[in-house]
Parts: structure tokens; C-alpha cells; sequence
């Protein structure tokens, strides 16, 4: 028992650790993580006794309940029909389904759903060497959970990105039922309007995987899937959206065919792939939803802004950050090379040891096999844009990271500097400070 005790003391010590290091002392740079408001957060808090209830059902075709097998849904099928109306409003979508507990839960109900609903098992893809998600790959969900048949787009490692022309002969040769678009190293905009004759020629659905960059699309930056022809957007709605960690589905009914594939995905989600679907979460992500429509524009402007800056001012100080020749980025996230200075994983921890947090990253042209050491860092600036970092600060930011890389400075001394600096950017931007704030905007608008 005395050993059982120690275990939980030790485990709650360490999480009040974690939260004031990554929360206080630490500047995070990991392009997948969002950065919740107060507001969100206090929400969440609100929302314990949802947090542990069970809504297993089926929806229809404008994403609400229809059918619950439980009882005590009264305020429920409620909070459910209202979160995903407000995400559908602020997507301008006809459909929504909010029940997906994250990204890859939405691929999976996703690409099964589509897969029935085409019959067909085929698939194109951006390559995984070129910043596709795990879960488009043969080697993940796609082919060794869902058995799908993987067909890969032609990628152009200069322009980093597909290439329209190359990629339409793949799918007009390899006729797949699915064509995704989107995916997680991801600067440029992908060519869907391009490429949407060809797929509707060949009888394919497109999914857009929006995870990195919903919050650039609500704030109507980098682009608008739906308008250039997506058919349906996958999503997690914690990275640039700055929600509640968890997935989110949208799409029209516009006609028969989409009708019937939107009620396939719906199946794919109850009762293949959900029992409980993480409800505590609802109420907040309407709160980020509210966040988006009123501060989301300028959040998604300063974001990209940022991540810019940084790419324009590390190119200038000897960095290699890829594609100086299309101004590095158009998202909230740039690639570097950073081969010269001992490489992925040693610029990394180095840089942890300074306290600012990112990720290595294999670039397209690496050896895929040698995950462990890539030549690449990921470094995204959606978090210390939403603490309110501007062009200067992301210099300055810069100029502590070129210190530690270019070894003018120990780690530990930088780390100082970090900590300092994190005390200026203590607050969170571009949302409300607590609920009432919230309702308080609700009630003058
Ligand atoms: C992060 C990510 C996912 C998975 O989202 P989770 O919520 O982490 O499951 C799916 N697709 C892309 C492109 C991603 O970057």
C-alpha cells in the first residue's frame, strides 16, 4: 500500500510539474498544438458531469441527434445539436458531426465511410515522406486498419507540394474511390480545385484533412477546401483550432450522392467506431468555435505573419529553411534544414534544454528510414502568436534559438532568457478571459 501511495503522490507531483514547465516556462513551437483560452479552459471545467455520460446513437442529415439509446438526454441532445450547428455556421457547411474524439478518429469514419459509399477500396494520397499523416498511409489506419489500397500523388519536392498535372494522370490511371488532400508538414496550399475535375470524372469523393490548419481556414487565411470542391473536411480541432482536443467532420448534402455518403460515414462513426464520445468536450469547442468567428481573422493574419517572419529572419542568419523562392510558408508552420548544425534530434534537445519546445522532422528528401535521425525541424507559431508575439518578438525569439544552435550560448543560459521572456507573453490573446466574458460578447452582438 505504502509503495501504491508513493506512486500517486509522485504521479500528481508530476503533473503540477508539467503544467507550470510546458504552461510557464517553456515557449512552444510544436506545430500540432494548440493554445486554449481561459475561456475554453474554464468551460471545460464546467462541463465535468457531461464529461462521464454516454450518447450512442444515430444523427441525420444535418448532423443531429435523431436517435439516443440511453435516457437523461434532455439537456444533451441539446448541447450536441448546438455545437455542431455552431462548427457548421462557422465552416458554412450543410452537415457536421462533432462526436469524433480526435483526427484520426475523423479519417477513420472518414475514409471507412467513403469506402463504402464508392465501393472501392483505393486511395490517393499525399506520400508520408512529404508530410502526410500516419493515418493516410498503408502503413497506418488507411491500409493496416481499414485495408485500403494507397496510390500516391505526385509530390514536387521544390514547389513542396503536389503536382496538379503529374497527379491527375495518377488518379484518372488508378480511378480511386477517395482522393485526400492536406496533411501535417504543411506550408502551401493544396492544388484540390485543380484536381477536382479529375476526380469527379473518375467518381472519387475528396477528403480535405484540415487538422494543422483549421484555425488558418476559419480565420479565412491559406484556403477554402469547400470552395475549391472538397467534398468533406477531416479535422482535429486542437491545433490551429484552438479547441478542446478532439475531431470534427463537415460536409454538404448537397445531392443524392453525398447524402448517401455523409449516412455511411455516419455509420462508420455509431456503431463502428464510437461508444462514448468524449461529450465534456462539446461546450468548450462551441466557446473556440465563438472565438474563431469574432477574433479568428487576425489571429490566422498574425499566425502566418509570424511564421513568415521567422522563416525570412532564421533564411537571413544561415538557417536553411526551405522554399526561400515561395517566401517559405503560407501556414502557420516552417520546415528547416538544420543538417549543418549537428541535425534534427541534436537541435532539438538542445533546444529543450533551452526551454523552447519543438519537433524533428524528416524532409521529403531524407533517408524515410532513418526516422530517428532526420535532417529537419517542424516549428510552429500558432501558440506564441495566441500569447501575443508580433514580428519583433518572433525575431528576438529567433535570435535566442540562432544562440543555442550556433553554440554562442549554453542552453542553460538561454533557458534563463526563455523563462524571462515567457513572463512578458503570461496571458492568452484572441479569445475570451473567462465564460462570462463570452456570454457577455453573446448578449451585445
Ligand atoms: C494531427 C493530425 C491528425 C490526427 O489528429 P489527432 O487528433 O492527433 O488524432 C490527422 N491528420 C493530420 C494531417 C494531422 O496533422
Amino acid at each position: 500500500m505504502q509503495e501504491f501511495s508513493k506512486l500517486v503522490l509522485k504521479l500528481i507531483e508530476a503533473s503540477r510539474n508539467h503544467e507550470s514547465y510546458r504552461d510557464k516556462e517553456c515557449i512552444n513551437l510544436i506545430a500540432s498544438e494548440g493554445l486554449k483560452s481561459p475561456a475554453v479552459n474554464q468551460m471545460l471545467s464546467l462541463s465535468t458531469d457531461l464529461e462521464g455520460r454516454y450518447a450512442e446513437g444515430e444523427n441525420d442529415l444535418e448532423g443531429h441527434v435523431k436517435k439516443r439509446y440511453y435516457q437523461g438526454q434532455k439537456y444533451m441532445k441539446i448541447i450536441e445539436n448546438y455545437t455542431t450547428d455552431l462548427m457548421k455556421a462557422l465552416f458554412k457547411c450543410g452537415w457536421a458531426d462533432s462526436r469524433l474524439v480526435s483526427g484520426t478518429h475523423a479519417n477513420l469514419a472518414t475514409f471507412k465511410g467513403l469506402s463504402l459509399a464508392s465501393k472501392n477500396r483505393k486511395m490517393v494520397v499525399t506520400p508520408l515522406s512529404c508530410g502526410a499523416h500516419i493515418s493516410h498511409d498503408y502503413a497506418g489506419l488507411a491500409g493496416s486498419i481499414l485495408g485500403l489500397e494507397n496510390i500516391n500523388h505526385v509530390y514536387n519536392i521544390d514547389e513542396f507540394n503536389i503536382d496538379p498535372d503529374k497527379s491527375a494522370h495518377v488518379i484518372r490511371a488508378a480511378k480511386p474511390g477517395i482522393v485526400t488532400f492536406g496533411g501535417s508538414l504543411f506550408l502551401f496550399p493544396h492544388p484540390v480545385k485543380e484536381l477536382k475535375a479529375v476526380a469527379e470524372e473518375v467518381g472519387a469523393f475528396i477528403a480535405y484533412d484540415a487538422s494543422h490548419v483549421l484555425g488558418l481556414i476559419a480565420g479565412g487565411v491559406f484556403q477554402d477546401p469547400f470552395a475549391e470542391g472538397a467534398d468533406f473536411i477531416t479535422s482535429s480541432t486542437h491545433k490551429t483550432f484552438p479547441g478542446p482536443q478532439g475531431g470534427i467532420i463537415l460536409g454538404n448534402p448537397k445531392n443524392k450522392r453525398l447524402e448517401k455518403a455523409i449516412k455511411k460515414i455516419q455509420f462508420a462513426v455509431f456503431p463502428l467506431s464510437a461508444s462514448n464520445t468524449h461529450l465534456g468536450r462539446l461546450p468548450a469547442l462551441g466557446i473556440a468555435a465563438l472565438e474563431m468567428k469574432r477574433f479568428g481573422k487576425d489571429l490566422a493574419q498574425q499566425t502566418v505573419k509570424n511564421a513568415q517572419t521567422a522563416g525570412q529572419y532564421l533564411y537571413e542568419n544561415g538557417v536553411k529553411v526551405l522554399c526561400e523562392s515561395k517566401g517559405f510558408t503560407q501556414s502557420h508552420q516552417i520546415a528547416v534544414d538544420v543538417c549543418n548544425f549537428g541535425g534534427g534530434k541534436k537541435v532539438a534537445q538542445d533546444l529543450e534544454d533551452a526551454n523552447i519546445v519543438l519537433n524533428k522532422n524528416l524532409l521529403p528528401y531524407n533517408n524515410q528510414n532513418d526516422r530517428d535521425n532526420p535532417s529537419g525541424l517542424r516549428i510552429g507559431f500558432q501558440d506564441v502568436t495566441r500569447r501575443g508575439f508580433k514580428e519583433n518578438d518572433i525575431k528576438h525569439l529567433c535570435d535566442l534559438m540562432l544562440n543555442v544552435m550556433k553554440k554562442k550560448k549554453n542552453p542553460l543560459e538561454v533557458k534563463d532568457d526563455i523563462i524571462e521572456l515567457k513572463k512578458e507573453f503570461d496571458q492568452v490573446l484572441y479569445g475570451f478571459q473567462s465564460v462570462e466574458e463570452a456570454i457577455k460578447y453573446c448578449e451585445t452582438v
